[in-house]
């Protein structure tokens, strides 16, 4: 923070800002404070205006180009009509607390009961709730780098303190991992360790192998599990996803996060759950409770009809994507030089410059945008500042392939154009 921008606010008509530090803490752990101490756009509001002046297609934030489906608009419509517009339950709406209940069990084998799910604001307060009420003040949480940001908010919320374990290049086009880094990251001081899983950026699949020997670890040093699930439905080929709560013997320490807005088009609907043993629910919940009370009562029936009877639509769009990132890896993969991950799941696919410019993620992903007409997102805004991956990112931008397929197709024939003139 600079002396501009404190004596800016002792002179102004209000209360010292810096008096309650949380909110620029926050905003510090995910990046967002500038050098004159003042806070900027997240990079995805930054990102999206960049394209925007140059009229580029915009692969940076991971929001779907395809329509939300009929099924949806009909069953939130008819839950409107019929009423569905006052506050839900503190928990949620029963039927989709069932819903939620019954899919863990149809698709993982993992036994829920009701008092175990809490239907949150998106995956988001799901995530912010949990590591607000189980992280001790001065404690750690690991999360695998990059990542995505409101983890590092949320534990700055919670007084915590943010280590990151990277993912790292596994030679076959993927990422794995780091197990050394794990290893040494991990202690009694650890609180909670968050897995995405499929992974943004990487589009990693975490395999139960790995699952277990994070849990291992876990039980270990006595921490928390915090799963996020938000791309579940979103593997591609004949991989699956593991719900890490559903291939352990006890399942206490895991808290299981999902979400229905990547799978079903609706990351506007904001509707999410958590799943965790009953007094651990509640722990969450007790948070949860005033940071919105309850939200999108009507969509809730509508995502419990999505999840009991249209789970087809979430494996076709899981197609779909692969498809799609079989339009624009191979596109990326004509620029000269480049290193283009293989997604196993998920939004994006990570393209690493570095053997073809010195440019770092931002003033590239600026000149491509400019010059050829598509954005992303730079590598290093995804991980913390300073840490050895985020170095490892530095010439790294992240695309996504969610955008619809005439906006895909238009983007893979823009990229290859690039290709052309940079050969
Ligand atoms: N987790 C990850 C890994 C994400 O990429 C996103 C969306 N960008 C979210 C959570 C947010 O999920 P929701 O919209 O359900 O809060």
């Amino acid at each position: 923070m600079s002396d501009a921008t404190q004596s800016g606010s002792r002179s102004a008509a209000h209360p010292d800002l810096y008096a309650a530090p949380t909110w620029h803490q926050m905003a510090t752990a995910a990046g967002l404070v500038n050098a004159d101490g003042s806070i900027g756009e997240t990079i995805f509001g930054q990102m999206t205006a960049l394209a925007g002046r140059h009229d580029a297609i915009n692969l940076g934030q991971g929001s779907p180009g395809d329509p939300t489906p009929d099924f949806l608009i009909d069953a939130a419509t008819e839950a409107m009509r019929a009423g569905v517009n006052q506050y839900a339950p503190g928990q949620g709406h029963r039927v989709l607390i069932d819903a939620v209940a019954e899919q863990r069990r149809r698709c993982y084998g993992q036994e829920v009961s009701a008092d175990e799910v809490l239907i949150t604001i998106g995956a988001t307060e799901g995530l912010s709730a949990a590591i607000v009420a189980l992280v001790p003040r001065g404690s750690e949480v690991i999360v695998f780098e990059p990542f995505y940001d409101s983890y590092a908010a949320a534990t700055a919320l919670a007084g915590g303190k943010l280590r990151t374990v990277g993912l790292i290049e596994d030679g076959a086009g993927g990422f794995a991992p780091d197990w050394e880094a794990f290893e040494r990251t991990i202690g009694p001081q650890t609180a909670a360790i968050i897995v995405n899983t499929p992974h943004n950026p990487t589009g990693l699949v975490f395999t139960a192998e790995m699952l277990t020997r994070i849990y291992q670890a876990a039980v270990d040093s006595d921490a928390w599990i915090f799963t996020d699930e938000v791309y579940e439905y979103l593997v591609f080929g004949d991989r699956q996803h593991v719900a890490l709560a559903s291939i352990v013997d006890d399942p206490s320490r895991v808290v299981s996060i999902s979400s229905a807005g990547k799978s079903f088009n609706i990351t506007g609907w904001k509707i999410g759950w958590t799943i965790a043993a009953p007094p651990v629910r509640e722990a969450i919940q007790a948070v949860k409770q005033y940071f919105c009370f309850t939200g999108g009562a009507p969509f809730q029936p509508a995502v419990a009809a999505a999840l009991n009877d249209h789970e087809d639509f979430a494996h076709t769009s899981a197609r779909s994507l692969a498809a799609r990132s079989e339009i624009l890896v191979p596109a990326f993969e004509q620029l000269p030089g480049v290193r283009v991950s293989q997604p196993q799941g998920g939004y994006f696919t990570l393209v690493d410059f570095a053997g073809t410019t010195d440019e770092d993620a931002y003033a590239l992903n600026e000149r491509l945008t400019r010059e050829f007409g598509f954005t992303g997102i730079p590598g290093p805004a995804l991980c913390a500042a300073g840490t050895p991956v985020s170095e490892a990112f530095a010439q790294t931008i992240r695309y996504s392939f969610c955008k619809s397929e005439e906006e895909t197709a238009e983007a893979a024939r823009r990229v290859r154009a690039a290709a052309e003139e940079l050969s």
